[in-house]
């Protein structure tokens, strides 16, 4: 027939076309791919912006097509993500530099505090349900037949299970088909899809539920929608209603309108105005899905936070400035006292002033190497420097009191004399063995003096 034999390890549309036992061996290839990128780019000096976009639209994007078709083994997720976070954090020539914020924290959405990397097995979920979206849309392209045929001959999708020995490609296509029922509810039809008990039907203050019965049981036995009207009418079933529901709910019931047409049921995603799934609310649902319930004891308010966040990001400053200052609100700088914890330091305290334990706040603020600095700056600020308990704090209050006008244009300017300020306090220096000797001279400019803070501490006026 002229065809070729596929030989053993080829790919097609860049999946292997043969699979051995093992499923981390045969996707190992990925990992593969993302090391050379980011080995290519070890070898370029990158500020972080740039390392954030190649991470975002290049390394981490690379898995996407298999990621539609299989769902990935956490191990392998986990070790992308190691590779990729070894890749921003920096490496030395022995082992990697520090990381100053778990991977997990620099998943979450800029405007919480993180950088929006993807979280890959949110990312896998939220495109296999994108896949099953596809099969219950397209049921008769021929891949949705094979599956049909074979996993669910006698029921809809929705109601598919895995079966006693489901091959990869299907128990990953309803690991998506799992998240997609948890973002979206039924729209009522003709009512025959939808089962009362397990589906989210009902529209209530809340959003969708699947309407409880009036007596609790276990038993209650199956009935669908379409049960509840009326005999060849397209009415609800008032008797029927009030024997099965309490009296709340079957009023809710009987508010809403039945199709005249007798449409199919039909699911609608509830994350997108439109109703129609997209990954990126779907990757939404999972990370949040994914992410533990109580996580850090941030004491700001969660909204407060977010206000400042999105300030920060929003900024009209160079982009490394953002990420200077993504940096010292997160608390991930090489302070004396940072080092300490991490046993790279024999003590906390300042080497300059020795008064202090080095936290971000004294290093910024407090030093009084440093408040001589602000002193001079000419700067006008809610509430004295020198009093900064915590920088979080201090960024929010100052978001606060000046309100809109954080916007303004000549604030603006001050913010970008501010945060180079702060960073030519803080020269590139993420090092384990930093010391106060080998700061060399960090300076900072601010409005029209020079400052040096110079070892052994002295600050230089210009
Ligand atoms: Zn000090």
């Amino acid at each position: 027939m002229g065809m070729g034999i596929m030989k053993d390890g080829s790919k097609y549309l860049g999946v292997p076309t043969s699979w051995g036992k093992s499923k981390q061996e045969t996707l190992g290839y990925i990992r593969d791919r993302i090391m050379a990128k980011l080995q290519g780019w070890k070898q370029m000096i990158m500020n972080p912006t740039g390392k954030e976009v190649l991470i975002k639209d290049v390394a981490q994007a690379i898995p996407t097509f298999p990621m539609s078709c299989f769902k990935f083994l956490k191990m392998l997720c986990q070790k992308i993500s190691s590779d990729i976070c070894r890749f921003w954090w920096g490496e030395k020539e022995k082992g990697s530099k520090i990381h100053w914020i778990r991977w997990k924290e620099l998943n979450e959405p800029k405007e919480c505090g993180g950088l929006g990397f993807r979280d890959l097995q949110a990312f896998n979920i939220a495109l296999l349900a994108k896949q099953f979206g596809r099969m219950v849309q397209e049921p008769n392209s021929l891949w949705a037949k094979v599956l049909k045929a074979s996993y669910f001959p006698n029921s809809s999708p929705w109601e598919a299970r895995s079966g006693a020995s489901p091959s990869w490609i299907w128990s990953s296509l309803l690991e998506g088909g799992e998240l997609l029922k948890k973002g979206s509810h039924w729209r009522v039809g003709n009512g025959g899809s939808i089962n009362v008990w397990e589906d989210k039907w009902l529209n209530v203050r809340d959003g969708f539920i699947s309407p409880p019965p009036l007596v609790p049981s276990n038993g209650m036995p199956p009935l669908k929608v379409s049960d509840l009207f009326q005999e060849g009418v397209r009415e609800w079933d008032e008797d029927k209603i009030e024997a099965l529901f309490s009296r709340e709910v079957g009023s809710a019931i009987q508010m809403m309108p039945i199709s005249w047409t007798g449409r199919e049921d039909a699911q609608v995603w509830g994350l997108t105005s439109s109703g129609l799934y997209s990954v990126k609310s779907g990757y939404h649902l999972a990370f949040q899905l994914t992410q533990r319930k109580n996580r850090g004891q941030d004491s700001l308010a969660t909204d407060l936070c977010s206000l400042l966040w999105k300030k920060i990001w929003h900024l009209k400053v160079p982009p490394r400035l953002k990420h200077f200052l993504w940096r010292i609100i997160r608390n991930a700088i090489a302070t004396i006292e940072n080092l300490f914890a991490r046993k790279c330091a024999r003590s906390p305290i300042c080497g300059l002033c020795g008064a202090e334990i080095e936290s971000i706040e004294h290093v910024l603020f407090r030093c009084e190497w440093t408040a001589e600095v602000w002193a001079n700056s000419g700067f006008m600020f809610p509430s004295p420097v020198n009093r900064v308990v915590s920088i979080k704090r201090w960024m929010v209050s100052l978001i606060e009191d000046w309100g809109d006008r954080f916007s303004e244009k000549r604030e603006i300017a001050q913010r970008a004399i501010l945060s180079k300020g702060m960073t030519g306090l803080f020269p590139a220096q993420t090092e384990c063995e930093r010391t106060p000797q080998r700061l060399g001279i960090p300076w900072g400019v601010f409005g029209s003096s020079l400052f040096a803070r110079d070892v052994p501490a002295r600050i230089m006026g210009k």
